[in-house]
């Protein structure tokens, strides 16, 4: 098999294996990890119909993490696709209304974030055995809601790392709080900041830039790492489930060979769509990559006009989790699309941080033909849950719904009669309040837990384990800090 090595998208073409990268997280440059070239999909996409998840996880994570042998990679994938999911499909498509969900919220935090945040801690200690690494992991993680828990969930009580996590105290959902503060484990701690998610993510990234923090952590036998989509140990797992629900498609018939369909992807940080674009250049029937956004349309506007400007007021929605004006992966892209340049790369993130906004050029805008921006109002989303309840009785939750209704738009401009599959990412019981009123006003005087059983009523679905679990919880972590004494607050935890 070819070998992939990794190398930054701000760097001096230097490589590293995928186990340094997964370890590393983000560059020391300040870039991020991409492989140098895409493998390609040398396996039938008939003989991957016949595959269990796992099977598919495993065909597509060995083309990219080559220095993994392959008992430690099935090792890490049996590890992670195991009883946590609540369904031996782990990523099952459900059909409504003409459209195909991939749900992947099937997971222990029931948002997709596990779908890459169960493997990471494997993939990650396995990396950290193979290069010998003797100091304690430090995961740092800033959140926008899900990642935190997912990543809570993933490190918790495994041995050798720590993991600390940021998220903005007003910016995320009242259920993903609780599941958070609520988190066990002896080496998890919560801390929840005065800002915005893209605080907390540029605050995270200052850390990882301070070499003189990494020196001193060092001496106290730390080293740090990302289990945010920067780190490529969390985004090639989610390339997988795109090749999955291509094949299971194709074995249920609903696709045929040699014919490609649409991906839907609610976006925030880019890192989803990114791993639909990777799996389409290794082969996937993939056709169009629709990202869609919420009110903070700065992907739609980038795509309508090769602008990204992230000068703009920062809402508040009811998709939290796609609440964020700085998509970090749309770098790996820009990289892509620059000719693999690492130059061109560094001149736009610098015209970003300096001047909040970069222009593409025509040629590169030429190669992202393949993507169409797309966004829905907050009456959009609303309007999208409620309707498709009472056309067909599926509930899907905000972010899924933003997505759904920009397939639906999509589809009614462009007249193509092409598949989508629009990727669900969250369960509607973690955004039970935003659901339940779309659904009906009614529902706005009910308590959090109330509308869950109400939910669970009217949707004919159980309440998931994620959510019974934190009903009685006791709350375990209430720090509070400015989001620029974040490096303080790591300091603290780790005691150095
Ligand atoms: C994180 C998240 C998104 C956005 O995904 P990105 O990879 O950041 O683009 C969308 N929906 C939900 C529910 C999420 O948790």
């Amino acid at each position: 098999m070819m070998e992939i090595l990794y190398k930054s998208t701000r760097g001096n073409g230097e490589t590293v294996t995928a186990s340094q990268a997964i370890l590393q997280g983000l560059a020391a440059d300040g870039g991020l990890y991409v492989p140098t070239e895409i493998p390609a999909l040398d396996i039938p996409m008939d003989r991957l119909a016949g595959m269990d998840y796992r099977g598919v996880a495993y065909e597509v994570m060995s083309r990219f993490f080559t220095d993994f042998t392959e008992d430690e990679l099935r090792k890490c994938i049996d590890s992670a696709y195991d009883a946590k999911f609540d369904t031996e499909e782990i990523a099952p498509i459900r059909e409504a209304d003409g459209m195909y969900f991939l749900e992947l919220f099937h997971g222990a935090t029931i948002a997709f974030k596990d779908m890459a945040l169960s493997i990471l801690p494997h993939l990650m200690t396995t990396a950290a055995r193979k290069n010998h690494e003797t100091k304690d992991i430090v995961i740092l993680t800033a959140t926008s809601g899900d990642t935190g828990k997912a990543a809570l969930a993933g490190f918790a009580d495994v041995p050798g790392t720590k993991i600390i996590v940021f998220y903005p105290k007003d910016g995320v959902s009242p259920i993903q709080e609780k599941q958070m503060v609520t988190q066990k484990g002896e080496n998890t701690h919560v801390v929840a900041i005065k800002g915005n998610f893209d605080d907390a993510q540029t605050g995270v990234k200052n850390i990882f830039n301070d070499a003189v923090f990494a020196d001193r952590l060092a001496k106290a036998g730390y080293r740090l790492s990302s289990a945010n989509s920067i780190n490529i140990g969390r985004l090639i797992p989610q390339v997988a489930y795109y090749v999955y629900g291509c094949a299971q498609l194709l074995k249920k018939g609903r696709l045929v060979h040699g014919e490609t369909l649409d991906v839907t992807v609610p976006t925030g940080n880019f890192g989803n769509i990114l791993a639909a674009y990777y799996a389409k250049q290794m082969g996937a029937p993939i056709g169009r990559l629709i990202c869609a956004s919420n009110e903070n349309k700065v992907l739609y506007d980038f795509f309508a006009t090769g602008i990204y400007d992230r000068n703009r007021d920062f809402i508040l929605t009811s998709s939290p989790s796609m609440d964020i004006l700085i998509s970090s992966n749309l770098e790996r892209l820009i990289y892509r699309i620059a000719g693999d340049s690492e130059e061109k790369t560094r001149e736009l993130m610098k015209e970003l941080s300096t001047e909040g906004s970069y222009t593409v050029t025509d040629e590169m805008r030429k190669k992202i033909s393949d993507f169409y921006g797309g966004y829905a109002t907050e009456e959009e989303t609303a309007g999208t849950i409620r309707a498709l309840y009472e056309k067909t009785g599926y509930v899907l939750d905000t972010h899924t719904a933003v997505a759904a209704c920009v397939c639906q738009k999509y589809r009614k401009e462009n007249g193509n009669g092409r598949k989508n599959m629009v990727v669900s990412t969250a369960s509607p019981f973690k955004f039970t309040r935003s659901v339940m009123t779309a659904l009906n006003p009614d529902h706005e005087k009910l308590t959090d837990f109330e509308m869950i059983d109400e939910l669970s009523r009217i949707a004919g679905v159980r309440v998931p384990r994620a959510i019974e679990d934190i009903r009685t919880a006791p709350v375990r972590h209430t720090t509070v800090a400015e989001a620029d004494k974040m490096a303080e607050a790591v300091e603290a935890f780790l005691g150095i």
